[in-house]
């Protein structure tokens, strides 16, 4: 963060990521309503719906029975996280390309700080442009690509034209732009607290800049003083890059509750090969393994063991998996998502792995 006033951010976002993935490696399929998640006579849920599918109405986290009453003839496919966490570690490499400073959110999504870059003459704009080319050439799918000054606004403009998107919000746009955001589509403002503001009067940016911080504390306590500063555009959050993490971890929700250990146990095993994979490529080496497990009901918990010496290894991993699994209900109880997370990394030898992906 050299200047905090001449940040450029960009968000990349891939657009329909899983379903444009089942488009690209299946010719059958492509024009059609495809639908990601769980078969539509499960309880499972939509993870991706293609654009076809989208004109629909179908969308994300929509109940594949749902999603099949308002497209009977889409396709419905099963997720394959192997390809889609493959073809993103694509897509990261790409983002090497362009700066260290990536945080990436999502197998499909990542914040970029070209603050310093010189690529592309130091346009963040032009960067943005030759990343989706890239990201193109190397993978054939499309992103989406959000430019502006902070991560709130950044992510905001990504949306902004998709799919196919490159929008730019300027300093000398930004507070407009908040302005007449709704707040719903305000970072970190779910449902509950767009009601709550909704009863308060406060619709939109202009109605939020209008109130006092003391006030919106008083409403909603310490995020009341983050929508304060949101509302006149403000965010300082910086792009956390991977050396700066704490932990690295993936987790798989399941279009359909898992009651059966050996599934889970087999589950948590392509998981940690992925955690594994993901530290070896950053150089990085844990001390702790964490196992989530959510049960149906949505309660989560973690269980967590400590290593004598720091690892990254899928053979130091995997025998620990079954243990920590069994210190959990996991079988009695069904489970909705499981996760391997690795965390307590040692300092030395930090960006090894990351060098590869960097021309
Ligand atoms: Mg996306």
């Amino acid at each position: 963060m050299k200047d905090k006033e001449q940040r450029k951010i960009i968000h990349v976002d891939m657009d329909a990521f899983y379903a444009a993935v089942e488009q690209r490696d299946d010719p059958r399929l492509r024009g059609r309503p495809v639908i990601v998640g769980g078969p539509p006579a499960s309880r499972g849920v939509v993870a991706t719906a293609s654009y076809e599918a989208r004109r629909f109405g179908v969308h994300s986290a929509m109940p594949s029975a749902q999603a099949y009453r308002l497209c009977p003839h889409a396709v419905f496919v099963k997720p394959r996280f192997e390809v889609y966490r493959a073809v993103s570690q694509h897509i990261r490499a790409v983002l090497g390309r362009y700066s260290e400073l990536i945080e990436p959110l999502s197998l499909d999504e990542a914040y970029l700080d070209v603050s310093i870059s010189t690529a592309c003459r130091g346009s963040a704009t032009l960067i943005a442009r030759d990343i989706k080319q890239a990201i193109r050439a190397a993978t054939g799918l499309v992103a989406s690509a959000g430019v502006s000054y902070n991560k709130f606004l950044a992510k905001l403009a990504s949306d902004l034209d998709k799919p196919d998107g490159l929008a730019v919000i300027t300093p000398a746009q930004g507070p407009d732009f908040v302005a007449a955001l709704p707040v719903g589509r305000f970072h970190g403002i779910g449902r509950a607290t767009e009601r709550r503001l909704l009863a308060l009067g406060i619709a939109t940016g202009a109605d939020l800049r209008a109130r006092s911080r003391d006030e919106l504390v008083g409403h909603f306590g310490k995020a009341g003083a983050w929508y304060h500063q949101l509302a006149r555009g403000i965010d300082e959050r910086p792009v956390e890059p991977d050396r700066a993490r704490k932990s690295l971890g993936a987790e798989t929700t399941f279009a359909t509750d898992l009651d059966d250990p050996a599934e889970m146990l087999g589950q948590l095993r392509a998981l940690a090969a992925e955690v594994a994979t993901d530290l070896a490529r950053r150089g990085l080496r844990g001390r702790t393994l964490t196992v989530k497990v959510r049960y149906a009901d949505f309660e989560s918990v973690t269980r967590s063991l400590s290593f004598a010496e720091p690892t990254a290894t899928y053979a130091d991993l995997e025998p620990r998996l079954a243990v920590l699994l069994a210190r959990t209900e996991a079988g009695p109880r069904r489970v909705r998502l499981l996760g391997v997370t690795v965390s307590g990394f040692e300092t030395a030898g930090r960006g090894q792995g990351l060098q590869l992906v960097l021309f």
